[in-house]
């Protein structure tokens, strides 16, 4: 059978998982592969409105039904979830498993195998899968090597159970440093043999035995650390292609879209000194407690910076709720900002990129999806973290330990968050001296380093390049010893 050109990607269905999948499709696409793109039916008709009616991706539904779950209806996507029901769509998603195979038996009936398949890490299973029709599979992880390393030890050696301090290190990655009970996700954290969570993750991680090899949203040269556990514990070729970005006019939407458009939003930032505005999100699928929003609001107040701040509902909130400032924010507070021109607010969702990429902001409090934190630092933009959930506390660890480039302001929504606090920090990472000066210098000299990794002239391709093309020759390398 001829080896085709056709790759096939299979994300998970969240933001912070399609986006980078779909921002990988349209690099590969570039370069000549045929490209499907599987998914629920709900993602695959929003991508379906977004990409041109010309567009050679091909969009391919697998069949699921979020209510035969238990979860609400159309639930295909994590931001119409609470955040307390993210992990049943997790562990929902291994349903997939019959219809994937059923999919792959299809092209292969039709004398057309995938080269190669491109999964989501939550979808362990589909290296088994893949194998079974002699395709080559690999894992892409739109996050980054340190945090899913950590992600990865702690679910495996659950190394919290043996302390009493709260403090551990990881026993197969103590290079990470010191790490707190406070750094895990509550679900790991109350993590028993019995718990289906806790079933899934360990069925899940231990799968990834099985995949050919593991491709990362990241760049060698900063995340060496992580990258090394994974190539130390799988003896697989990892190759670090990031930042594997989308193009800004190429971006699908989450929910509902903001109150603002992209327009005025620029233009705030077009009547502000560069690196004066502070941007605010906690990313597709997390939002921060009642209290927390309000302290955030007055320290905001309090510091007299301008900022960009995209709300979601707090959590005491239904997520799909309407925006209810007088609700949410300190009395007036939302007109207050406007009228003075200090600070915008838009409503569940903004065009990040876009706004990432004006040379006005000069800080991004993020929860530190891994798909934020390259976006932030592919522009040279230093982070206030405040990681909430999954991987997200090991990436703000690495942000202040190793970029150095964060400052870390909270820690998951139980924080007591005191907004004088949250003030100190946002005067010290805004200020154009001191510390602030420091990290922006740093977060400068990484963007460098992240260009470098990506750029492809004569007689140099940096680490990026060489490890995506090293990659598209490995499923042909393997077709060509099987025959
Ligand atoms: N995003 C966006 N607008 C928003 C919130 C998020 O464009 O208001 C995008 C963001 O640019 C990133 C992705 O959604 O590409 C979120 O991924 P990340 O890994 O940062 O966090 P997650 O949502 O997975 O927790």
């Amino acid at each position: 059978m001829e080896a085709s050109n056709n790759i096939l990607m299979f994300p998970f269905m969240a933001q912070g998982h399609i986006i980078p999948f779909f921002a990988l499709s349209l690099q590969l696409q570039q370069k000549g592969y045929q490209i499907t793109f599987l998914n629920t039916p709900l993602n695959i008709a929003n991508l379906r409105r977004l990409l041109p009616p010309s567009s050679a991706i091909r969009l391919l539904e697998i069949p699921f039904n979020s209510s035969d779950h238990g979860l609400p209806p159309h639930s295909e996507n994590t931001d119409s979830l609470p955040p307390n029901r993210i992990y049943d769509l997790l562990v929902a998603s291994t349903s997939l498993k019959p219809a994937f195979t059923n999919i792959l038996k299809g092209f292969l009936d039709a004398g057309a195998p995938p080269l190669c398949v491109v999964a989501d890490f939550f979808f362990g299973w589909s290296a088994a899968v893949s194998h079974e029709f002699g395709i080559f599979h690999v894992i892409f992880s739109g996050s980054g090597g340190f945090g899913l390393a950590c992600y990865y030890s702690a679910w495996i050696n659950l190394p919290h159970q043996n302390s009493d301090s709260g403090e551990f290190v990881l026993p197969d990655f103590q290079e990470a440093g010191k790490l707190q009970v406070t750094q895990l996700t509550p679900s790991l954290v109350k993590a028993t043999d019995d718990d289906p969570l806790s079933k899934f993750q360990i069925k899940n991680l231990t799968a990834w035995a099985n995949a050919d090899g593991f491709l990362f949203n990241t760049i060698e040269e900063l995340d060496k650390v992580g990258l090394s556990y994974f190539r130390r514990k799988f003896r697989r070729p990892v190759w670090a292609i990031g930042p594997i970005n989308l193009p800004l006019n190429g971006r699908p939407r989450a929910g509902k879209s903001g109150g603002i458009d992209t327009e005025s939003c620029l233009h705030f930032l077009n009547s502000k000194p560069p690196s004066s505005v502070l941007y605010i999100s906690f990313g597709s699928q997390n939002t921060i407690s009642a209290s927390q929003m309000m302290q955030l609001a007055k320290a905001l107040d309090k510091s007299k910076k301008s900022f960009i701040w995209v709300v979601r509902p707090p959590l005491e909130f239904n997520i799909n709720a309407d925006f209810r400032a007088e609700e949410w924010l300190p009395e007036n507070f939302k007109n207050q900002m406007e009228n003075e021109n200090r600070g915008v607010i838009i409503e569940k969702w903004a065009a990040q990129v876009e706004i990432l990429s004006h040379k006005s902001v000069g800080g991004f409090m993020s929860h530190c999806g891994w798909n934020s934190v390259m976006e932030s630092l592919s522009r040279g933009v230093p982070i206030l973290g405040w990681p909430l959930a999954a991987e997200q506390f090991y990436n703000a660890k690495m942000m202040v330990e190793i970029a150095e480039v964060c400052v870390e302001v909270a820690r998951g929504t139980d924080f007591e968050v005191r907004s004088e606090d949250l003030r100190e920090k946002i005067e010290e990472v805004m200020s154009e001296t001191g510390n602030g000066k420091e990290m922006r210098k740093k977060a400068f000299e990484i963007k460098k380093i992240i260009e470098e990794a990506t750029s492809d002239e004569e007689g140099f391709k940096g680490s990026s390049v060489a490890a995506m093309e090293d990659f598209l020759q490995a499923p042909l390398l393997i077709k060509n010893l099987a025959t």
